[in-house]
């Protein structure tokens, strides 16, 4: 099925035949990182496909970090690649706003894994709203002091460092809402910070943890990009982070489709393969005609990306097309597979749990139109 990962490098497909389905049930089951996998894709140095070569990754540009990532969930990796995303995505903030020494001391460290970077920038009063947010960093004998809560921060206890957004000038003294906020590198050892559990409804392979910023001391050094100015540094890390999500959506669409369509072909009920019915067969084919669409729209929003274009209102359709294709293809697959869809057995049960996620991040369905309607379609902002 699909015209999609003929260019994925043979040791990409080597990791794929090694982390079967068994390995990522396993892992959601027991809610354990999958350190192993974690390992390979190090040693591959997947977490700086798109470092330079002279950084130590492997020099890739976003639209061939699609095609893995299509790849890898097409066999049922599901969001246990968010590792993966996060540190890729945290690379391109270091690659474009990094002084030379935050260069050279993240950017091959992040490549082999050694430094794990967690994004934190949400709070509970402030999720689609950003620029809202209320943690504050003031200066205090020359360093930054930051308080504050931070809300679904992922993997904290595996991650090195936090690439977190805090207030470092009042919102009522700023020309723009989105200035005024500085962009930190946190290291989650740091005295003062503290975390708690959050309970969610999948991706297991990782945890989520509301955040608690207590004194928590930074360098002058640590700051990323300029001062007030750190949502311009995240913001083409955000439109990429769009982007490999909408990756994501297309291999899982992928997987769930590919699971249901062996399944239609060697159930049988009254005597025939359910697949040999039209009524099974066009939610698949629909399905498929929808994965392939959202292909479409990703690559052609990561190739902008890589041509450095403004790739921000197709980063928005692709997270949205695909979200959506991708809900709809879990939701086939599962009718599809009948009651032994809402087992464990098939992972299908799996990655509709975790692909809920897309819903509501990295952004809003939503948003993601509010997004395309003020930027593509210059109509009044509704946000
Ligand atoms: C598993 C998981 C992992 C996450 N990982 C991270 C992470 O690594 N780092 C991080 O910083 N954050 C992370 N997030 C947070 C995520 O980015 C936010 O949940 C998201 O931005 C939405 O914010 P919110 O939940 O506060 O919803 P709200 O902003 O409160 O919105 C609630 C609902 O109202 C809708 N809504 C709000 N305003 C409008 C409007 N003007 N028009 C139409 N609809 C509107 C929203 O679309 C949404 O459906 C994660 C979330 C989850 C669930």
């Amino acid at each position: 099925m699909g015209f999609w990962g003929v260019a994925v490098p043979e040791s990409v497909k080597a990791l794929a035949e090694r982390y079967g389905f068994e390995y990522w049930r396993e892992k959601g089951r027991m809610k354990l990182f999958p350190e192993e996998f974690w390992i390979d894709a190090c040693r591959a140095r997947l977490p700086g496909a798109l470092i330079p070569r002279e950084y130590g990754g492997l020099g890739m540009n976003l639209a061939e970090l699609c095609e893995i990532v299509i790849y890898l969930a097409g066999k049922g990796f599901s969001t246990g690649l968010y590792p993966l995303l996060t540190n890729a995505m945290s690379s391109l903030v270091f690659m474009d706003w990094g002084t030379s020494r935050q260069r050279e001391v993240f950017l091959p460290r992040i490549a082999v894994g050694d430094v794990v970077v967690g994004l934190s920038v949400t709070e509970k009063g402030s999720g689609s709203d950003v620029f809202s947010i209320e943690t504050e960093a003031r200066m205090a004998g020359g360093r930054y002091v930051i308080n504050g809560a931070k809300m679904f921060a992922n993997n904290v206890e595996r991650a090195s460092h936090l690439l977190l957004l805090a207030r470092t000038t009042p919102v009522e003294r700023v020309s723009k809402r989105s200035l005024g906020l500085t962009l930190f590198i946190v290291s989650t050892k740091s005295s003062g910070l503290t975390y708690r559990i959050l309970e969610k409804m999948g991706t297991d392979y990782i945890s989520t943890y509301e955040l608690f910023l207590e004194n928590v001391e930074v360098s002058q050094e640590d700051v990323v990009g300029n001062v007030d100015e750190g949502w311009k540094a995240l913001v083409r890390a955000l439109n990429a982070d769009r982007i490999v999500y909408a990756a994501l959506a297309i291999g899982t669409a992928q997987f769930s489709i590919e699971q249901a369509s062996k399944y239609a072909s060697t159930r049988k009920v009254f005597g025939k393969p359910i697949g040999a019915n039209q009524g099974i067969q066009f939610p698949l084919a629909e399905s498929y005609a929808e994965t392939s669409a959202g292909y479409l729209l990703c690559m052609d929003a990561a190739r902008d990306f890589d041509s450095g274009g403004r790739a921000d209102v197709k980063a928005c359709m692709a997270k949205y097309f695909a979200t959506k294709a991708a809900l709809k293809a879990v939701d086939n697959a599962l009718q599809v597979l009948g009651g032994y869809g809402y087992l464990r057995d098939w992972d299908v049960e799996r990655v509709f749990r975790d692909i809920m996620m897309l819903k509501v991040g990295p952004i809003t369905q939503e948003l993601a139109l509010a997004y395309i309607a003020e930027k593509g379609l210059n109509l009044p902002r509704s946000y």
